[in-house]
């Protein structure tokens, strides 16, 4: 045996089941295509939307909460406790936020005034604004940064990364790369989208499409100064604990009236912020099983006059746009499959897996 668990995929799914496996004293390797991680886990807002998720979530969010913030403090991360706001811009939309916080604990509502003084430091009065609500529990961490800093802790823990090695195949607990085998106990599979090139056959029994997403980083609004992440209507939407609500219907309804667009490119309207200030705005959603890679304007400029009506301001200074893409199936938030018994395929497929990452990788290693 070359080591006892070899991990393919160096990116969020991976690198917290290598924790995971490090914490319980395995030995570990890595496998990555890449020279470091530059896929989805880079790609993202950082929201650690722990307090939204659908109730069969809810647990395995928590604990990925507990481990998140332990692997914080051992590898430096900037993760910060700041939690996210949800915007409130019309009766349905507090009605589902007041629904919300009766069934679910950790979520305080807010006044239109108080919510106003959060996005504008007392400055703006965005229109519409009438309330929202606040998720202490939520996290954020800065998805430029904590990649690289959780393989760098690894790395010093003694486990092996062999970057720009890609796997070609996997089976019994062997996995077969560009630079020749590694034999483990166990194999862990943990590639996001990429299953459907690796996999195809798993990929295409689960339905798994790819996910595109556009997104932007912008300069942060003047008066803006939280770290929490910020979510609007189309979040309530999107996020099961929410979309649960039965003023899900109305909002839906009223936003089809007012702004059919953003149902159209299946937008979550968001951002969070990173350490410096800057926003990470977005998003909109595409599915296909391939994408084209060009960005589309109308799309980018829609998201960026959403979020700048959030904050009351005319319009907001664009740094940078880019695609992410992640792996969606139709029925199900997580594809977790053993292949063999020596050989287990880990990816979540409803874009929530900064989130739930960490409890995964704990789940994971459990079960082996
Ligand atoms: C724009 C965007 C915003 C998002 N926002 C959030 C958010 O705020 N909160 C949240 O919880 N989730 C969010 N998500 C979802 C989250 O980013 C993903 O669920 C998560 O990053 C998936 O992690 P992963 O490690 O499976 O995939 P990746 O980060 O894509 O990593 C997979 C790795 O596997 C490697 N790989 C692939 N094939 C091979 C091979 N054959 N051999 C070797 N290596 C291989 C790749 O190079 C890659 O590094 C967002 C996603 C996107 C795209």
């Amino acid at each position: 045996m070359d080591t006892d668990l070899v991990i393919v995929g160096a990116g969020i799914i991976g690198l917290s089941h290598a924790v995971a496996a490090v914490r319980r004293g395995l030995r570990v390797r890595i496998v990555e295509r890449d020279s470091r991680a530059v896929g989805a886990s880079v790609r993202n807002f950082g929201h650690c939307c722990l307090t939204a998720q659908p109730d069969e979530l809810v647990e395995l969010a928590q604990s990925s909460r507990e481990h998140w913030l332990k692997i914080a403090a051992d590898a430096d991360l900037a993760a910060q406790e700041a939690g996210a706001y949800v915007v409130a811009r019309g009766g349905a939309e507090l009605g589902l936020l007041e629904e919300f916080a009766a069934q679910r604990s950790g979520v305080e509502l807010k006044t239109g005034s108080e919510m106003a003084a959060v996005l504008t430091g007392g400055e703006r009065d965005p229109a519409g604004l009438i309330g929202g609500a606040y998720f202490p529990g939520d996290l954020r961490v800065d998805p430029r940064t904590t990649a690289a800093r959780i393989a760098a802790w690894l790395q010093a823990q003694g486990v092996r990364i062999d970057w720009r090695t890609a796997c070609l195949g996997v089976g019994d607990g062997v996995v077969h790369t560009t630079r020749g085998h590694i034999r483990a106990e166990h194999a862990l599979v943990c590639v996001g989208h990429d299953v459907d090139q690796l996999l195809p056959e798993v990929a295409d029994a689960a339905g798994l499409v790819r996910c595109a997403l556009q997104m932007a980083l912008v300069d942060g609004p003047a008066g803006f100064t939280s770290h929490a992440a910020v979510l609007t209507a189309t979040s309530m939407l999107r996020y099961g604990g929410m979309a649960a609500m039965p003023s899900a219907a109305e909002v839906r309804c009223l936003l089809r009236e007012s702004s059919p667009e953003l149902l159209e490119m299946v937008a979550n309207v968001m951002c969070a912020a990173r350490p410096d200030g800057t926003l990470l705005v977005g998003d909109s959603h595409a599915y296909d099983l391939s994408h084209e890679p060009f960005l589309d304007e109308q799309i980018s400029a829609r998201l960026l006059a959403e979020i700048a009506a959030v904050f009351g301001v005319p319009e907001l200074r664009v740094r940078q746009r880019w695609q992410g893409v992640y792996a969606s199936c139709p029925d199900r938030d997580l594809l977790i499959e053993q292949l063999d018994p020596r050989t287990t395929v880990v990816s979540v497929t409803s874009g929530v897996g900064m989130t739930l990452s960490f409890g995964l990788g704990e789940q994971t290693l459990a079960g082996l």
